[in-house]
């Protein structure tokens, strides 16, 4: 995607992209933020990228585009996020680390060439040296030297523990970013960039170890959102986050898919255990009844649908994932609050 946008806000079509981009986020209703604009961009610039998919769903399901929305759609789907950012910086401290202990070891080279020079003129001196006097020169001259090299080793050693320390200091930093730009900020769960590399990886063609995957949507998601706004919507994003965290042990992957829509993975589970995990899920998310912080209106209970597939052999992630959600509006068809299995994979003779 973003090979194509920059090649699209440099060609000629650039200015045409970038009116049309502003006639875009005003007719949906957008504000011209700079954010906004560069997400329109890539959006414009690239109709069909997972970026567009994810702007289309937010409109159709009329979701305001907040300043919150929009880092959030930015830190996954922009290029310079700011997990790139931190990985220059960090790249830029061990440029500095390395340069350092660079001079740090070329300074205790030279001085150790020095010491050879100087022992060998030493030994030389001897053969020719009577009187005690020279030898003590000699001596001196010696001891003199040896203090110089373990001067630079101890100064090498320093540094090369300082260095040690900071590269610790940026390895455990780099984590944490990693973490954070794997996490959805809201639900604390996996985000879909976590979640759609981690399927690629159980999807790839050598893997063949069984594999189930489920998409969960929260039923009538909007209605609860247009009745009690937006915060109480996000709070009952977390409260079915909070169950499928604790639910989902072990092996199983649980991640926010996008919007109020969740998915879980399933590594080596069939049908029997898939079916029993997400049937408690569901109950568990329907038996509380829950409650408007602010003004403690009872908000009722929240309930979900599921569908779920199992792979079969050499299928792709995109596949499993079209047939998990065929089955989970299987389920929504059936009237919601319910879980459905997938049909077998057809395929063409
Ligand atoms: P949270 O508001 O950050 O609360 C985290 C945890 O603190 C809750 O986990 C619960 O163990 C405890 N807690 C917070 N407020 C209360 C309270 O007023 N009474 C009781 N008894 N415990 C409380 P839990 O229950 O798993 O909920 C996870 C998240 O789900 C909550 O995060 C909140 O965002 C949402 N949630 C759960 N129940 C409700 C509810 O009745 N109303 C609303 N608005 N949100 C809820």
């Amino acid at each position: 995607m973003a090979v194509k946008v920059e090649l699209a806000v440099r060609g000629p079509e650039a200015y045409s992209l970038a009116r049309n981009v502003i006639a875009e986020m005003e007719k949906v209703g957008v504000w011209p933020t700079p954010l906004n604009f560069e997400l329109w961009m890539y959006y414009l610039g690239d109709p069909e990228g997972a970026l567009g998919d994810e702007i289309r769903r937010l409109l159709k399901e009329r979701t305001v585009i907040s300043d919150e929305t929009s880092e959030m759609l930015a830190a996954e789907y922009l290029p310079r996020g700011r997990l790139s950012e931190e990985i220059r910086d960090a790249g830029a401290v061990l440029d500095r680390e390395l340069a350092s202990i660079q001079t740090a070891i070329a300074k205790a080279h030279k001085t150790q060439a020095d010491y050879g020079v100087t022992l060998a003129g030493a030994s030389e001196s001897m053969d020719s040296t009577r009187g005690a006097a020279a030898i003590k020169d000699l001596v001196g001259g010696l001891s003199h030297a040896t203090r110089r090299v373990r001067r630079e080793t101890a100064i090498l050693e320093e540094r090369l523990e300082s260095s040690n320390k900071e590269i610790a200091r940026l390895q455990r930093h780099l984590e944490q970013v990693r973490r954070e730009a794997m996490t959805d900020a809201l639900t604390n769960l996996s985000n879909r960039k976590a979640f759609d590399e981690r399927l690629a990886e159980l999807c790839s063609e050598t893997e063949t170890a069984p594999l189930a995957l489920a998409l969960l949507d929260i039923d009538h998601f909007k209605r609860f959102n247009d009745t009690w706004g937006h915060q109480t919507g996000d709070q009952v994003l977390r409260y079915v986050a909070t169950v499928l965290s604790r639910l989902c042990v072990g092996d199983r992957f649980a991640a926010r898919f996008g919007g109020e829509e969740f998915a879980v993975i399933f590594p080596g589970e069939k049908t029997g255990s898939v079916t029993a995990v997400l049937e408690t899920i569901r109950k568990e998310v329907a038996a509380r009844s829950l409650r408007r912080r602010s003004t403690n209106d009872d908000l009722g209970t929240v309930t979900i649908s599921a569908g779920f597939a199992l792979r079969e052999p050499g299928e792709t992630a995109a596949s499993l994932l079209g047939r998990a959600d065929v089955a989970l509006y299987d389920s929504k068809r059936a009237g919601r609050n319910c879980v459905t299995g997938a049909g077998a994979l057809t395929r063409a003779a």
